[in-house]
């Protein structure tokens, strides 16, 4: 029997509530498969600074240390919550990203997928999703403008100011390049490089080091984009893209666009890893305005486990059950209150209906 220990952070708003879903999958899958899941929640984010002091208290770091895999839920208050919080103990600043800082998760992998048969979530006309959406989006995740040196104060003609500094080296570049073509290899091997060298001089060297390391994958074609013809082409023509890969806060944004096409950011998981350890979370925040009402969608807390049973556990075929026992929900007709409206036709199921009947579904697969 092998034995994981994943550390569990709840989080903020809907957080906890898509949670409860994600651990029915684990414990089904620990049921189904010889392995044992090892579960420990764990304080994180805005509900840990208001019980300990901190966002990400010590022994919420030890945890995680000491996890094969952590799960995260979505952090964060709404705007005028989070005015409570000093700056620098706001959740994301406090916590997200000393967590990615920490374990150097370099590599985020945000999926954008919608088959053909649920074309009806989008807000796109069904001949633009055609045969449906199948996007991978490589953020790199641990460089840029979020990472850089910040200064702020008031300057030499005595006004407020702030500055904020956008650093990349070839070595980081180098690095998510490779994952990107790697991943563009077991897939249609089309790669859209995303970058605004017309503007940023870190777009010249990003794409300067994508060149280089392109010439060890002939087989990838490039199509290199300014990130903001990609906006438009990911509503216009979606399907275009295959594998797309860009820094930090172009995919940060872009991929909030992806949650929008499909329909809902309920539909965004994501995987973040670092050559020693990896965490998997939605790719959206906390949803304050849904919180505490069993209506959020856990799809993305639930696809981030799979993502979790393929790259951390390789448990690969339970990680495409676990995906088909998701899609069969929303093809038998179900749907969650972000994906239609009522008296769409569709038969609206809440929290924990979703993850009820996705336990039921993937108790039907073979494993
Ligand atoms: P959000 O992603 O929380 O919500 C945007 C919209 O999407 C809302 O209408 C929300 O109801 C909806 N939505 C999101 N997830 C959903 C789900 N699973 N099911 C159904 N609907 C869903 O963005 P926001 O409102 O701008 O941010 C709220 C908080 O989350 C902020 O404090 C922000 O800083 C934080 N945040 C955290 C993360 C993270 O933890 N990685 C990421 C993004 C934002």
């Amino acid at each position: 029997m092998t034995h994981y220990k994943i550390a569990l952070l709840d989080g903020d708003g809907i957080g906890p509530e898509i949670m409860v879903e994600a651990v029915k999958i684990l414990n089904l899958v620990a049921e189904r498969n010889k392995v044992e899941f090892e579960l420990i929640h764990a304080l994180f984010g805005a509900s840990a600074y208001f019980e300990c002091g901190h966002p990400f208290p010590e022994e919420t770091k030890k945890i995680c240390d000491e996890a094969d895999a952590i799960l995260k839920g979505p952090i964060g208050l709404s705007h005028e919550e989070s005015q409570k919080i000093p700056v620098d103990m706001q959740p994301e600043r406090g916590a997200l990203l000393p967590l990615r800082r920490r374990y150097n998760t370099y590599a985020n992998f945000r999926p954008v997928f919608l088959p053909k048969g649920l074309a009806h979530f989008s807000p796109l006309k069904a001949e633009i999703i055609g045969d449906g959406i199948d996007i991978m989006i490589i953020r790199e995740l641990v460089g840029g403008l979020y990472f850089g040196e910040k200064q702020s104060g008031i300057n030499s003609e005595g006004n407020r100011y702030v500055k904020e500094t956008l650093e990349y080296d070839e070595v980081q570049i180098r690095r998510i390049a490779k994952v990107a073509f790697d991943t563009s290899m077991k897939r249609k091997k089309v790669l859209h490089n995303i970058h605004k060298s017309n503007v940023l001089k870190s777009s010249v060297l990003w794409n300067e080091v994508m060149a280089e390391v392109a010439v060890d994958y002939p087989e990838v074609k490039v199509i290199n984009i300014l990130v903001d013809a990609a906006a438009t082409y990911l509503c216009l023509n979606p399907r275009q893209f295959d594998v797309m890969v860009m820094e930090n806060m172009f995919g940060d944004i872009l991929s909030d666009q992806g949650g929008g096409i499909l329909g809902s950011l309920g539909l965004m998981p994501s995987a973040c890893l670092g050559d020693e350890k990896a965490y998997y979370e939605p790719s959206h925040g906390s949803a304050p305005d849904i919180a505490g009402k069993n209506i959020a969608n856990p799809y993305s807390m639930i696809g981030s486990v799979a993502m979790m049973l393929e790259m951390s556990f390789g448990m690969d075929q339970e990680a495409k059950n676990v995906w088909h026992a998701m899609q069969s929900v929303f093809a038998q007709g179900y749907s969650t209150p972000d994906l239609s409206k009522p008296g769409s036709g569709v038969k609206m199921i809440d929290t924990r209906g979703f993850g009820d009947l996705v336990v039921a579904e993937l108790r039907k697969l073979p494993v």
